[in-house]
Protein backbone atom coordinates (compact mmCIF):
# COMPACT_ATOMS: atom_id res chain seq x y z
CA UNK A 1 0.00 0.00 0.00
CA UNK A 2 2.54 2.79 1.36
CA UNK A 3 4.17 1.83 -2.89
CA UNK A 4 0.74 2.75 -4.06
CA UNK A 5 1.00 5.91 -1.71
CA UNK A 6 3.84 6.97 -3.40
CA UNK A 7 2.95 6.42 -6.72
CA UNK A 8 0.15 8.18 -6.22
CA UNK A 9 2.16 11.67 -4.87
CA UNK A 10 4.40 11.04 -7.85
CA UNK A 11 1.90 11.03 -10.32
CA UNK A 12 1.17 14.60 -8.91
CA UNK A 13 -2.86 15.42 -9.08
CA UNK A 14 -4.81 13.39 -10.88
CA UNK A 15 -5.67 15.38 -14.06
CA UNK A 16 -9.06 13.80 -14.10
CA UNK A 17 -9.96 15.14 -10.24
CA UNK A 18 -12.42 17.98 -11.11
CA UNK A 19 -12.53 20.81 -8.66
CA UNK A 20 -15.02 21.15 -5.33
CA UNK A 21 -18.41 22.85 -6.17
CA UNK A 22 -21.01 23.44 -4.00
CA UNK A 23 -24.55 24.53 -5.15
CA UNK A 24 -26.96 25.54 -2.69
CA UNK A 25 -30.52 25.95 -4.16
CA UNK A 26 -33.47 27.82 -1.51
CA UNK A 27 -36.87 27.19 -2.40
CA UNK A 28 -37.81 30.26 -0.21
CA UNK A 29 -40.86 29.15 1.91
CA UNK A 30 -40.52 26.50 0.44
CA UNK A 31 -41.86 24.22 3.71
CA UNK A 32 -43.24 20.39 3.71
CA UNK A 33 -46.80 21.47 3.08
CA UNK A 34 -45.58 23.71 -0.15
CA UNK A 35 -43.97 20.46 -1.57
CA UNK A 36 -47.02 18.16 -0.93
CA UNK A 37 -49.35 21.23 -2.27
CA UNK A 38 -47.55 21.05 -5.45
CA UNK A 39 -46.83 17.81 -5.82
CA UNK A 40 -50.47 17.01 -5.17
CA UNK A 41 -51.71 19.49 -8.21
CA UNK A 42 -49.09 18.65 -10.76
CA UNK A 43 -47.55 15.13 -9.89
CA UNK A 44 -50.32 13.51 -7.52
CA UNK A 45 -50.51 12.86 -4.45
CA UNK A 46 -48.34 9.75 -4.86
CA UNK A 47 -46.12 11.40 -7.08
CA UNK A 48 -42.24 12.32 -6.55
CA UNK A 49 -40.56 15.98 -7.57
CA UNK A 50 -36.73 16.04 -8.71
CA UNK A 51 -35.92 17.31 -5.46
CA UNK A 52 -37.11 14.23 -3.86
CA UNK A 53 -35.28 12.00 -5.74
CA UNK A 54 -31.79 13.34 -4.78
CA UNK A 55 -30.10 10.76 -2.27
CA UNK A 56 -30.18 12.63 1.67
CA UNK A 57 -33.32 13.63 2.98
CA UNK A 58 -32.91 15.88 6.68
CA UNK A 59 -35.12 18.64 8.77
CA UNK A 60 -32.48 21.88 9.52
CA UNK A 61 -34.37 23.89 12.39
CA UNK A 62 -34.34 27.18 11.11
CA UNK A 63 -32.82 29.44 14.47
CA UNK A 64 -33.22 33.06 15.02
CA UNK A 65 -32.64 35.43 17.79
CA UNK A 66 -34.22 38.71 19.25
CA UNK A 67 -32.67 41.93 18.50
CA UNK A 68 -33.70 43.68 21.63
CA UNK A 69 -32.45 40.36 23.57
CA UNK A 70 -29.79 37.89 21.90
CA UNK A 71 -29.84 35.64 24.44
CA UNK A 72 -33.75 35.13 23.02
CA UNK A 73 -34.34 32.84 20.73
CA UNK A 74 -37.02 34.19 17.95
CA UNK A 75 -39.40 31.01 16.26
CA UNK A 76 -40.27 32.43 13.51
CA UNK A 77 -37.76 33.42 10.98
CA UNK A 78 -37.67 35.71 7.89
CA UNK A 79 -35.63 35.32 4.59
CA UNK A 80 -32.96 37.92 5.86
CA UNK A 81 -32.24 35.55 9.32
CA UNK A 82 -32.33 32.94 7.95
CA UNK A 83 -29.89 33.48 4.55
CA UNK A 84 -27.63 35.08 6.89
CA UNK A 85 -27.16 31.47 9.08
CA UNK A 86 -26.95 29.41 5.71
CA UNK A 87 -24.64 32.13 4.36
CA UNK A 88 -22.59 32.76 7.41
CA UNK A 89 -23.01 30.13 10.07
CA UNK A 90 -24.60 32.86 12.60
CA UNK A 91 -27.50 32.88 13.92
CA UNK A 92 -29.05 36.75 14.23
CA UNK A 93 -32.12 38.53 14.17
CA UNK A 94 -35.46 38.68 11.44
CA UNK A 95 -34.47 41.51 9.19
CA UNK A 96 -30.55 41.40 9.08
CA UNK A 97 -28.58 40.71 6.28
CA UNK A 98 -25.20 39.07 7.23
CA UNK A 99 -24.75 41.52 10.74
CA UNK A 100 -24.57 40.20 14.31
CA UNK A 101 -27.80 40.80 16.20
CA UNK A 102 -27.29 43.87 19.21
CA UNK A 103 -23.65 44.54 17.50
CA UNK A 104 -24.18 45.31 14.24
CA UNK A 105 -20.84 43.31 13.44
CA UNK A 106 -19.94 42.09 9.40
CA UNK A 107 -19.89 38.09 9.31
CA UNK A 108 -18.12 37.17 6.55
CA UNK A 109 -20.18 34.72 3.90
CA UNK A 110 -19.29 32.10 2.52
CA UNK A 111 -19.11 33.56 -1.06
CA UNK A 112 -16.79 36.05 0.00
CA UNK A 113 -14.48 33.54 1.52
CA UNK A 114 -14.48 31.28 -1.58
CA UNK A 115 -13.87 34.50 -3.56
CA UNK A 116 -11.12 34.83 -1.47
CA UNK A 117 -9.72 31.18 -2.25
CA UNK A 118 -9.56 32.15 -6.25
CA UNK A 119 -12.95 30.31 -6.68
CA UNK A 120 -16.12 30.80 -9.07
CA UNK A 121 -19.03 32.52 -7.23
CA UNK A 122 -22.19 33.45 -8.13
CA UNK A 123 -26.07 34.46 -7.47
CA UNK A 124 -29.24 33.35 -9.07
CA UNK A 125 -32.67 34.60 -7.87
CA UNK A 126 -36.29 35.20 -9.40
CA UNK A 127 -36.28 38.39 -7.04
CA UNK A 128 -34.42 41.42 -6.90
CA UNK A 129 -30.76 40.19 -6.63
CA UNK A 130 -30.69 42.94 -3.35
CA UNK A 131 -33.43 41.06 -1.77
CA UNK A 132 -32.80 39.35 1.56
CA UNK A 133 -31.47 35.98 0.48
CA UNK A 134 -29.38 36.90 -2.68
CA UNK A 135 -27.81 39.77 0.09
CA UNK A 136 -27.10 37.76 2.69
CA UNK A 137 -24.55 36.14 0.73
CA UNK A 138 -22.61 39.52 -0.79
CA UNK A 139 -23.64 42.05 1.58
CA UNK A 140 -23.85 43.52 5.36
CA UNK A 141 -26.35 45.90 6.44
CA UNK A 142 -28.39 45.87 9.64
CA UNK A 143 -32.09 46.12 7.46
CA UNK A 144 -33.09 44.48 4.68
CA UNK A 145 -34.56 47.38 2.67
CA UNK A 146 -31.56 49.04 2.59
CA UNK A 147 -31.59 47.72 -1.12
CA UNK A 148 -30.50 50.92 -2.96
CA UNK A 149 -28.72 54.71 -2.17
CA UNK A 150 -32.45 55.66 -2.05
CA UNK A 151 -32.91 53.70 0.82
CA UNK A 152 -30.47 54.44 2.83
CA UNK A 153 -31.60 57.70 4.01
CA UNK A 154 -34.11 55.59 6.69
CA UNK A 155 -33.27 55.24 10.16
CA UNK A 156 -32.41 51.46 9.90
CA UNK A 157 -30.17 52.38 7.03
CA UNK A 158 -28.20 54.91 8.38
CA UNK A 159 -25.28 52.43 9.78
CA UNK A 160 -23.92 51.66 6.42
CA UNK A 161 -24.63 54.84 4.78
CA UNK A 162 -21.73 56.42 2.57
CA UNK A 163 -22.76 59.69 4.65
CA UNK A 164 -21.99 57.94 7.83
CA UNK A 165 -18.26 56.32 6.04
CA UNK A 166 -20.41 53.41 5.23
CA UNK A 167 -20.12 50.64 2.48
CA UNK A 168 -23.93 52.25 1.27
CA UNK A 169 -26.63 50.10 0.27
CA UNK A 170 -27.04 46.32 -0.25
CA UNK A 171 -26.66 47.16 -4.35
CA UNK A 172 -23.20 48.66 -3.70
CA UNK A 173 -22.09 46.21 -1.63
CA UNK A 174 -22.93 43.30 -4.13
CA UNK A 175 -20.93 45.15 -6.83
CA UNK A 176 -17.82 45.50 -4.32
CA UNK A 177 -18.66 41.85 -3.11
CA UNK A 178 -17.50 41.19 -7.14
CA UNK A 179 -19.21 37.65 -7.44
CA UNK A 180 -18.45 36.79 -10.92
CA UNK A 181 -22.16 36.22 -11.71
CA UNK A 182 -25.18 37.77 -10.17
CA UNK A 183 -28.78 36.93 -12.20
CA UNK A 184 -32.03 37.93 -11.63
CA UNK A 185 -34.35 41.35 -11.26
CA UNK A 186 -33.21 44.50 -9.38
CA UNK A 187 -32.79 46.81 -11.93
CA UNK A 188 -34.49 49.49 -9.68
CA UNK A 189 -31.92 49.36 -7.25
CA UNK A 190 -28.53 48.81 -9.53
CA UNK A 191 -29.91 51.67 -11.79
CA UNK A 192 -29.91 54.66 -8.60
CA UNK A 193 -27.65 56.80 -8.73
CA UNK A 194 -24.54 56.43 -5.98
CA UNK A 195 -25.39 59.62 -4.01
CA UNK A 196 -29.35 60.24 -5.09
CA UNK A 197 -29.21 64.36 -4.16
CA UNK A 198 -26.46 64.73 -6.99
CA UNK A 199 -27.82 64.73 -10.99
CA UNK A 200 -24.01 63.86 -12.06
CA UNK A 201 -23.70 60.56 -9.70
CA UNK A 202 -23.15 57.59 -11.51
CA UNK A 203 -25.34 54.96 -11.00
CA UNK A 204 -24.44 51.36 -9.42
CA UNK A 205 -24.86 50.06 -13.01
CA UNK A 206 -21.83 52.74 -13.98
CA UNK A 207 -19.96 51.37 -11.18
CA UNK A 208 -20.51 47.90 -11.66
CA UNK A 209 -18.76 48.39 -15.86
CA UNK A 210 -16.12 50.32 -14.12
CA UNK A 211 -15.83 46.69 -11.99
CA UNK A 212 -15.68 44.75 -15.34
CA UNK A 213 -19.09 43.39 -15.16
CA UNK A 214 -20.99 42.87 -18.89
CA UNK A 215 -24.34 44.47 -17.64
CA UNK A 216 -26.67 42.05 -19.67
CA UNK A 217 -30.83 43.35 -19.85
CA UNK A 218 -31.29 39.47 -21.49
CA UNK A 219 -30.55 35.89 -20.94
CA UNK A 220 -28.61 36.08 -24.35
CA UNK A 221 -27.04 39.36 -23.88
CA UNK A 222 -25.51 37.25 -20.42
CA UNK A 223 -24.18 34.54 -22.21
CA UNK A 224 -22.74 36.43 -25.13
CA UNK A 225 -20.67 38.24 -22.24
CA UNK A 226 -16.83 37.61 -22.81
CA UNK A 227 -16.05 33.78 -21.29
CA UNK A 228 -14.18 34.22 -17.53
CA UNK A 229 -16.00 38.05 -17.06
CA UNK A 230 -18.17 38.74 -15.22
CA UNK A 231 -21.73 39.19 -15.44
CA UNK A 232 -24.81 40.85 -13.46
CA UNK A 233 -28.12 39.86 -15.41
CA UNK A 234 -30.62 42.59 -14.29
CA UNK A 235 -34.27 40.64 -16.16
CA UNK A 236 -36.71 42.88 -14.15
CA UNK A 237 -36.93 46.16 -12.18
CA UNK A 238 -37.70 44.46 -8.95
CA UNK A 239 -38.81 40.40 -8.96
CA UNK A 240 -39.13 38.59 -12.14
CA UNK A 241 -42.93 37.81 -12.81
CA UNK A 242 -44.32 34.49 -11.58
CA UNK A 243 -44.66 31.37 -13.82
CA UNK A 244 -48.49 30.46 -13.23
CA UNK A 245 -51.74 32.51 -12.24
CA UNK A 246 -55.11 31.74 -10.66
CA UNK A 247 -57.68 32.90 -8.16
CA UNK A 248 -56.11 33.93 -4.84
CA UNK A 249 -57.87 32.62 -2.01
CA UNK A 250 -61.07 34.06 -0.04
CA UNK A 251 -62.46 34.38 2.93
CA UNK A 252 -65.50 31.77 3.70
CA UNK A 253 -68.85 33.83 2.64
CA UNK A 254 -71.46 32.93 4.91
CA UNK A 255 -74.88 32.90 2.95
CA UNK A 256 -78.22 33.83 4.11
CA UNK A 257 -79.23 30.63 4.95
CA UNK A 258 -76.25 30.78 7.45
CA UNK A 259 -74.37 28.35 5.66
CA UNK A 260 -70.62 28.64 4.23
CA UNK A 261 -70.18 29.08 1.12
CA UNK A 262 -66.38 28.17 -0.32
CA UNK A 263 -64.91 29.15 -3.48
CA UNK A 264 -65.99 26.96 -6.42
CA UNK A 265 -62.79 25.11 -7.45
CA UNK A 266 -60.41 26.19 -10.20
CA UNK A 267 -57.13 25.07 -12.31
CA UNK A 268 -54.11 27.49 -12.92
CA UNK A 269 -53.21 28.88 -15.91
CA UNK A 270 -49.62 29.90 -17.39
CA UNK A 271 -49.00 33.81 -16.23
CA UNK A 272 -49.30 36.05 -19.83
CA UNK A 273 -47.09 38.28 -18.41
CA UNK A 274 -43.87 35.89 -17.94
CA UNK A 275 -43.49 36.34 -21.69
CA UNK A 276 -39.56 35.82 -22.47
CA UNK A 277 -38.55 35.87 -18.52
CA UNK A 278 -35.64 33.23 -18.11
CA UNK A 279 -37.05 30.94 -16.39
CA UNK A 280 -34.70 30.02 -13.22
CA UNK A 281 -33.75 26.70 -14.79
CA UNK A 282 -32.59 28.70 -17.76
CA UNK A 283 -30.57 31.21 -15.61
CA UNK A 284 -28.95 27.86 -13.91
CA UNK A 285 -28.16 26.18 -16.81
CA UNK A 286 -26.32 29.97 -17.77
CA UNK A 287 -24.64 30.01 -13.83
CA UNK A 288 -23.59 26.44 -14.32
CA UNK A 289 -21.74 27.15 -17.62
CA UNK A 290 -20.10 29.86 -16.77
CA UNK A 291 -18.99 29.44 -13.38
CA UNK A 292 -18.29 25.66 -14.01
CA UNK A 293 -16.26 25.92 -17.63
CA UNK A 294 -12.49 26.11 -17.69
CA UNK A 295 -12.63 26.47 -13.60
CA UNK A 296 -9.89 24.81 -11.99
CA UNK A 297 -10.19 26.03 -8.69
CA UNK A 298 -14.00 25.55 -8.43
CA UNK A 299 -17.24 27.18 -7.31
CA UNK A 300 -19.84 28.31 -5.57
CA UNK A 301 -23.13 29.01 -6.85
CA UNK A 302 -26.33 29.75 -4.49
CA UNK A 303 -29.86 29.63 -6.71
CA UNK A 304 -33.12 31.34 -5.19
CA UNK A 305 -36.98 30.18 -5.70
CA UNK A 306 -38.08 33.54 -4.56
CA UNK A 307 -41.55 33.77 -5.05
CA UNK A 308 -42.97 30.53 -3.68
CA UNK A 309 -42.75 32.70 -0.62
CA UNK A 310 -43.94 35.93 -2.59
CA UNK A 311 -47.30 34.42 -3.74
CA UNK A 312 -48.43 32.68 -0.62
CA UNK A 313 -47.60 36.09 1.29
CA UNK A 314 -50.60 37.40 -0.85
CA UNK A 315 -52.73 33.67 -0.47
CA UNK A 316 -51.70 32.99 -4.47
CA UNK A 317 -51.74 28.92 -4.73
CA UNK A 318 -51.47 28.74 -8.45
CA UNK A 319 -48.57 31.11 -7.87
CA UNK A 320 -46.75 29.39 -5.33
CA UNK A 321 -47.12 25.95 -6.91
CA UNK A 322 -45.62 27.12 -10.56
CA UNK A 323 -42.66 28.66 -9.00
CA UNK A 324 -42.02 25.76 -6.84
CA UNK A 325 -42.55 23.56 -9.96
CA UNK A 326 -39.95 25.86 -11.78
CA UNK A 327 -37.55 25.70 -8.92
CA UNK A 328 -37.58 21.84 -9.36
CA UNK A 329 -36.80 21.81 -12.79
CA UNK A 330 -33.84 24.59 -12.10
CA UNK A 331 -33.17 21.19 -8.96
CA UNK A 332 -33.07 18.71 -12.34
CA UNK A 333 -30.65 20.66 -14.27
CA UNK A 334 -28.34 21.04 -11.34
CA UNK A 335 -28.61 17.47 -10.19
CA UNK A 336 -27.89 16.25 -14.11
CA UNK A 337 -24.83 18.51 -13.82
CA UNK A 338 -23.29 17.69 -10.67
CA UNK A 339 -24.04 13.92 -11.14
CA UNK A 340 -20.87 13.96 -13.56
CA UNK A 341 -18.78 15.95 -11.29
CA UNK A 342 -17.94 13.63 -8.37
CA UNK A 343 -16.45 16.69 -5.78
CA UNK A 344 -20.05 18.20 -6.15
CA UNK A 345 -22.11 19.07 -3.06
CA UNK A 346 -25.99 19.75 -3.66
CA UNK A 347 -28.11 20.99 -0.89
CA UNK A 348 -32.01 22.13 -1.94
CA UNK A 349 -33.81 23.29 1.05
CA UNK A 350 -36.19 26.40 2.19
CA UNK A 351 -35.14 29.23 4.42
CA UNK A 352 -38.26 29.14 6.07
CA UNK A 353 -41.94 28.11 7.10
CA UNK A 354 -44.76 29.56 5.75
CA UNK A 355 -49.05 29.59 5.80
CA UNK A 356 -50.32 27.39 3.30
CA UNK A 357 -51.72 24.77 4.38
CA UNK A 358 -54.23 21.28 3.00
CA UNK A 359 -57.21 20.88 4.79
CA UNK A 360 -60.17 18.75 4.44
CA UNK A 361 -63.78 20.17 3.18
CA UNK A 362 -66.27 19.80 4.45
CA UNK A 363 -64.97 19.45 7.58
CA UNK A 364 -64.61 17.06 9.24
CA UNK A 365 -66.16 17.66 12.26
CA UNK A 366 -69.55 18.16 10.05
CA UNK A 367 -71.17 15.71 11.59
CA UNK A 368 -71.52 18.09 15.46
CA UNK A 369 -73.96 19.95 13.19
CA UNK A 370 -76.74 17.94 14.75
CA UNK A 371 -75.75 18.05 18.08
CA UNK A 372 -77.48 21.82 19.87
CA UNK A 373 -75.71 24.50 20.31
CA UNK A 374 -73.12 23.77 17.60
CA UNK A 375 -73.37 25.55 14.13
CA UNK A 376 -71.99 25.23 10.80
CA UNK A 377 -68.38 23.92 10.72
CA UNK A 378 -66.08 25.84 8.11
CA UNK A 379 -62.00 27.30 7.98
CA UNK A 380 -61.23 30.15 9.30
CA UNK A 381 -58.66 32.58 6.98
CA UNK A 382 -58.76 32.43 3.57
CA UNK A 383 -59.74 29.24 1.07
CA UNK A 384 -59.11 27.84 -2.14
CA UNK A 385 -59.76 25.17 -3.97
CA UNK A 386 -57.76 23.43 -7.02
CA UNK A 387 -58.85 21.24 -9.36
CA UNK A 388 -56.09 19.15 -9.34
CA UNK A 389 -54.13 16.76 -12.58
CA UNK A 390 -56.16 13.85 -10.80
CA UNK A 391 -59.24 15.37 -10.93
CA UNK A 392 -59.85 15.42 -7.33
CA UNK A 393 -60.31 18.55 -5.15
CA UNK A 394 -57.64 20.06 -3.01
CA UNK A 395 -58.86 22.96 -0.23
CA UNK A 396 -55.70 24.77 0.55
CA UNK A 397 -56.29 27.32 3.60
CA UNK A 398 -54.48 30.33 4.66
CA UNK A 399 -54.99 32.06 8.09
CA UNK A 400 -52.47 33.09 9.66
CA UNK A 401 -54.36 36.82 9.56
CA UNK A 402 -57.31 37.04 9.99
CA UNK A 403 -59.83 38.26 7.28
CA UNK A 404 -60.51 41.03 6.08
CA UNK A 405 -57.90 43.14 7.91
CA UNK A 406 -55.04 41.00 7.21
CA UNK A 407 -53.28 42.37 4.65
CA UNK A 408 -50.87 39.51 4.26
CA UNK A 409 -49.80 36.01 5.63
CA UNK A 410 -46.90 35.17 8.05
CA UNK A 411 -43.80 32.75 7.61
CA UNK A 412 -44.17 29.98 9.93
CA UNK A 413 -41.69 28.60 12.80
CA UNK A 414 -41.37 24.83 11.27
CA UNK A 415 -37.98 23.28 10.54
CA UNK A 416 -37.43 23.10 6.76
CA UNK A 417 -36.45 20.29 4.72
CA UNK A 418 -33.40 19.14 3.13
CA UNK A 419 -32.21 17.41 0.02
CA UNK A 420 -28.94 16.59 -0.87
CA UNK A 421 -26.52 14.62 -2.99
CA UNK A 422 -23.46 14.14 -3.68
CA UNK A 423 -19.46 14.89 -2.10
CA UNK A 424 -20.30 15.55 1.71
CA UNK A 425 -24.08 15.06 1.62
CA UNK A 426 -22.96 12.08 3.76
CA UNK A 427 -22.18 14.68 6.69
CA UNK A 428 -25.51 16.47 7.01
CA UNK A 429 -27.20 14.39 10.31
CA UNK A 430 -30.84 13.71 10.46
CA UNK A 431 -31.76 16.44 11.82
CA UNK A 432 -29.27 19.72 11.29
CA UNK A 433 -29.72 23.41 11.30
CA UNK A 434 -28.70 26.24 9.02
CA UNK A 435 -25.68 27.10 10.87
CA UNK A 436 -24.57 23.61 10.60
CA UNK A 437 -25.54 23.26 6.74
CA UNK A 438 -23.44 26.40 6.67
CA UNK A 439 -20.34 24.51 8.01
CA UNK A 440 -20.91 21.00 5.36
CA UNK A 441 -20.78 23.47 2.77
CA UNK A 442 -17.67 25.39 4.02
CA UNK A 443 -16.02 22.34 4.98
CA UNK A 444 -16.04 20.85 1.39
CA UNK A 445 -14.96 24.06 -0.47
CA UNK A 446 -11.55 23.12 1.68
CA UNK A 447 -12.05 26.64 3.91
ZN1 LIG B 1 -41.65 36.03 3.14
Amino acid sequence: MAGLAALAIWSGPRAAEPPPAVILMIGDGMDDHQITIARNYALGADGTLAMETLPYRAAAKVLGIEEADPAMPAYVGDSANSATSLATGAVTSAGRVSTAAGTDEDLPTILEQARGAGLRTGLVTTSALTDATPAAFAAHVADRDCQGPADMSRVECAPDARARGGPGSIAEQMIAAGADLMLGGGAAYFGQRIDPNDSRSPTIIHRARDAGYTVARSLAEAGAAPPGGKVLGLFARRDLPVEWEGEEARPIEIARDGRPRVPAPFRCAANPRFGDTPTLEAMTRLALERLGGDNAKGLFLMVEGASIDKQTHERNPCGHIGELLAFDRAVTAVAAWAATRPRTLLIVTADHGHAAQIIPYPSMFSDYEKLPGIGPQYPAGYVARLRTGEGAVMTINYATNAPPEGVAEEHTGVHVPVFAAGAGAEDIGPLTSQPALHDVMLRRLGR
